[in-house]
């Protein structure tokens, strides 16, 4: 029995009218068509779908006659993005898997006309539901609807062998049970350690998506746990097993305590290694130059919002040092550091230094050189000298006349202060 009666939340759900029309295209150009996967999962628990996937009996080729505008994505795969008037849609033919050699991916793909063939090569039994809306088709033949409802996360088949197809799928697993605060399913569990050099074969793209996603989710720490109790954390980041227990354990409050924010998040995740230690680590997982430099940036300036305030001229130091753009970020983290150490004493201190910026930067105090009343071109001109270090070295002293006095930012009181200057270093 693979055809059920139809859950209320998808009977109930809204489609929208540009989905439901690429549906019935399909059908009614005599192929089975279904929304399936993620969608049907989100669906199911009360949540948005974001984005569509229809699976069809179709080939990729006979969709692409049957829309006006399609990307063929991945034809090789049955793949075709159809673009409607608002929304783009993936749909892929019903397909199946050869061997898998490699442990990344299947060596063939055959196409099949049956969903439920299909539905049997998806990972969980949460991702392997097909729901046809338009003749009110639900399509669950390995219980996902059970298991969305015990909260479980299980493969669809035999564990041990579905890790060995894709050693991607453990940390799959992971990811969905602590973005939906799910358990794993025993058998599922125990089959990851088994399958762990399969795992060490995946690419570093593929495992940084997973792990990104785990990270942004609702429940990072839990996720984190998991990985480290499954042993997948030594794969994915051996950095991170340098720690003593004690910090790991701090680490997994700090991320549930952090901004879902990718780079406070990784800065969360990576507190305790040296900031070149985070940066390779970082590298290796092949995330964006611009989220790296802000990462290891952020773990540079760690303890910003953390050290107790001395005076307004220190605090304009220290936002210098950091950048104005980093600023609000600095505070988060600081924040979450605070609180995931229950510590009163650093929640106070994060509490003044938040507030003291304020302060500060609603007077707009300049903190870069940039921001001097006299450029580089003036400090020549005074200095009588030519581009070279010694003008770098006279813009550097005047920030930090500025910065420990911000109404010395005047054309004639820096020109002043570059005479004393050149009069001493000469
Ligand atoms: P999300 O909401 O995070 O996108 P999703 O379930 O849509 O979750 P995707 O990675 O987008 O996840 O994959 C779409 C569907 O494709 C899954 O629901 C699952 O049915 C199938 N799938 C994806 N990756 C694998 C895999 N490695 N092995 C087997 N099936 C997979
Ligand atoms: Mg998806």
């Amino acid at each position: 029995m693979t055809h059920h009666p139809v859950p209320p939340a998808l009977a109930h759900s809204l489609f929208p009218e540009e989905i439901l029309e690429v549906l019935r295209r399909l059908k009614g150009a005599g192929h089975a068509a279904y929304l399936v996967g993620g969608l049907v999962r989100d669906v199911l628990l009360g949540k948005a779908g974001a984005d569509f996937d229809i699976a069809t009996s179709a080939r990729a080729e006979q969709v692409q006659k049957l829309f006006r505008k399609v990307i063929p994505t991945g034809i090789q795969h049955g793949t075709v993005t159809v673009l409607t008037r608002r929304d783009k849609v993936e749909v892929t033919t019903f397909r199946g898997e050869g061997a898998y050699a490699d442990g990344r991916r299947p060596d063939s793909v055959v196409f099949l006309d049956d969903v439920v063939d299909d539905l049997a090569r998806r990972d969980f039994t949460i991702n392997a539901m097909a729901f046809d809306p338009i003749d009110q088709d639900f399509v669950d033949p390995f219980g996902g609807a059970d298991d969305l409802a015990r909260r479980v996360v299980r493969c669809v088949g035999t564990p041990r062998d579905r890790f060995t197809e894709d050693g991607l799928r453990p940390l799959r697993a992971v990811r969905f049970a602590s973005v939906l605060d799910f358990e794993i399913d025993p058998a599922t569990r125990e089959a990851i350690p088994a399958t762990l050099s399969t795992f060490a074969r995946i690419a570093r793209e593929r495992v940084r998506e997973e792990l990104s996603k785990t990270l942004l989710g609702p429940h990072p720490g839990r996720g984190i746990r998991l990985l480290h109790e499954t042993a997948l954390l030594a794969e994915i980041l051996p950095e991170l097993l340098t720690t003593s227990p004690g910090q790991l354990a701090r680490t997994l409050a700090r991320l549930d305590a952090a901004p879902r924010e990718v780079e406070l998040r990784y800065a969360a995740l990576l507190w305790d290694l040296a900031p070149e230690v985070a940066e390779a680590a970082l590298e290796s997982l092949r995330l964006p130059r611009a989220v790296i430099d802000t990462t290891v940036a952020l773990l540079r300036m760690q303890s910003f919002a953390l050290e107790p305030l001395v005076g307004d001229a220190e605090l304009r130091r220290r936002l210098s040092r950091a950048g104005r753009a980093l600023v609000p970020k600095l505070l988060s983290l600081g924040a979450a550091e605070a609180q995931a150490g229950a510590d009163r004493e650093a929640q106070a201190t994060v509490h003044d230094v938040q507030a003291a910026t304020e302060r500060v930067l609603a007077t707009n105090p300049p903190l870069t050189v940039g921001e001097l009343a006299l450029d580089g071109r003036a400090v020549m001109g005074i200095l009588g000298s030519a581009p070279g270090r010694v003008v770098g070295e006279a813009l550097r002293f005047l920030l930090e006349q500025v910065l420990e006095d911000p109404s010395r930012n005047e054309p004639s009181t820096l020109e002043k202060l570059l005479g004393d200057w050149r009069a001493k270093s000469s």
